[in-house]
């Protein structure tokens, strides 16, 4: 047992020590474990503080107040504190028997057996608010010192009790920049080939973990693709990265746009790191391309249209999550040429569509603060921004929708409702798009006809 204390006593909130006092005072030894305790050593906000006590749940409950069962089952009691932040306190706990993707766990008497079931050093560390001692027999302190991510005991035993836990290093080490202990690197690595029992949930949790919390994600997921964890679970992305110690030129700038866009916009970040799907060759995986084009303009733009709603399909994304993703992949980064003329700007926003014009912007944006090579200059990009935003005001109609003559229209003219109708409407919306001013009722009639006549001949102008 090594007790020691931090060369700065660590901050924690007046209702956490409240939190430990109340327990102590019931007879039950209560710490601050986890997360908090090494953001706080490094220095860094603590986040979520978690409570590990000896007390069973049933007795949490008695002593507080106001406590939420958050995981009975599991020990853990939300306890409500008087500012209504909720605190989770858990019973320590010991692993049983492990299964690769869960485990059945049983309450421990001990501090120590809780931390052991712990994953890495730097996460087995407890501080004692009201004693003001560091609890930490794993060395996770000198290991943040060290800048050292390891495991608790066995790395390879570590790693196939709960193959979450190769993630979760790629992850911590990403994002606080830590280097790999050689004998967790190896047993980790190793490990990828049992990364198939995790569910895609899980998996994607993970990445979005990465891409919503970290101000440096290129990191870790660099460490995706060096440790294999990019061919596991991202086959397609992994071709993009390539093999060997640097990976292609093409994925280090993927990444270097991914950690350009803040990290309150993980699904634009996520666009940006799927956004070269489409470029390596056709594979005999591939989905079938659709008829649509929807707001791809070329043929590797819908190639990664459909590879990434694949993706992201596989990883249990929700449909508004592909679409709103593929989507953008799909229309790609490119903006128009702010020194064209307006139906230029009109026909990229029409196919691109209004609502994709942010993220576009944005992620364009990134692409140009990094300087990857054919990226426009920023000034550039404000000058297509505010083109296309001149154009958006005016109003000027971009959909089949915003005609001035609809389907009604069209059957009072006469002509019967029918696919043809799609045709027709396209082809005047072509027209609006050149020039916007033909957009009332009367002309669109008379062009209207003109385009049945040249569509569809004399013969059958009413069909
Ligand atoms: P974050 O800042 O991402 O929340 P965290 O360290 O708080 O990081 P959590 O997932 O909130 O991570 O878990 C809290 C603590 O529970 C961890 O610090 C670790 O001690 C333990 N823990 C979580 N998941 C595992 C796991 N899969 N295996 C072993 N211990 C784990
Ligand atoms: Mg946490």
């Amino acid at each position: 047992m090594t007790h020691e204390s931090p060369p700065v006593p660590i901050d924690v909130p007046p209702a956490v020590r409240w939190i430990v006092s109340r327990l102590e005072e019931a007879g039950y030894e209560t710490w601050t474990v986890g997360g908090a305790v090494r953001d706080a050593l490094m220095g860094r906000p603590s986040g979520d503080w978690d409570l590990a006590t000896r007390a069973p749940p049933e007795e949490v409950r008695r002593v507080f107040p106001r406590t939420v069962p958050v995981g009975m089952e599991h020990g853990t009691v939300g306890v409500l504190a008087r500012d209504g932040t909720m605190y989770e306190v858990t019973t320590f706990r010991k692993d049983v028997e492990t299964f690769g993707r869960h485990a059945v766990v049983a309450f421990a008497d001990t501090l120590e057996q809780d931390l052991e079931r712990r994953d890495f050093t730097i996460n087995a560390v407890a501080w004692h608010p009201v004693q003001g001692v560091l609890f930490d027999p794993h060395g996770g302190r000198e290991d943040l010192d060290r800048r050292l991510l390891r495991t608790v005991g066995q790395p390879s035993d570590r790693f196939s009790e709960d193959y979450l836990r190769v993630f979760r290093a790629l992850r911590f080490a990403g994002r606080f920049g830590l280097e790999i202990e050689p004998g967790t690197w190896k047993a980790l690595k190793n490990a990828t080939a049992g990364l198939g029992v995790l569910s895609p949930e899980r998996v994607r949790e993970e990445l979005w973990k990465v891409l919503g919390s970290d101000a440096t994600p290129g990191r870790a997921l660099e460490l995706y693709r060096r440790s294999g964890v990019l061919e596991a679970w991202y086959p397609e992305l992994d071709r993009v990265a390539g093999p060997g110690t640097e990976g292609s030129r093409r994925w280090g700038e993927l990444l270097a746009v991914v950690g350009a866009i803040v990290r309150t916009r993980p699904l634009l970040r996520l666009t940006a790191l799927l956004g070269d799907l489409g470029e390596p060759d056709p594979i005999p995986s591939d989905p079938p391309l659709p008829e649509d084009p929807g707001p791809a303009a070329s043929l590797v733009g819908l190639r990664g249209m459909v590879r990434s709603a694949a993706l992201l399909t596989r990883l249990r994304h929700s449909r508004a999550q592909i679409a709103e993703i593929s989507g953008l992949v799909g229309a790609g980064s490119t903006l128009p040429d702010p020194y064209r003329s307006g139906e230029h700007i009109r026909r990229w926003l029409a196919r691109v569509g209004r609502e994709r014009v942010s993220g576009l912007v944005r992620w364009a944006a990134a692409e140009s603060r990094v300087q990857i090579p054919g990226a426009p200059a920023p000034d550039r990009i404000v000058a297509s921004w505010r083109r296309v935003r001149a154009e958006l005001r005016t109003g000027s109609p971009l959909t089949v929708g915003d005609l001035a003559l609809d389907g009604r229209d069209l059957i009072r003219m006469g002509l019967k409702a029918g696919p043809r109708f799609g045709e027709i409407l396209d082809a005047l919306l072509d027209q609006v798009l050149a020039e916007p001013s033909l957009n009332r009722l009367d002309v669109l009639e008379a062009r209207a006809m003109e385009v049945v006549n040249r569509l569809y001949g004399e013969e059958d102008a009413d069909g």
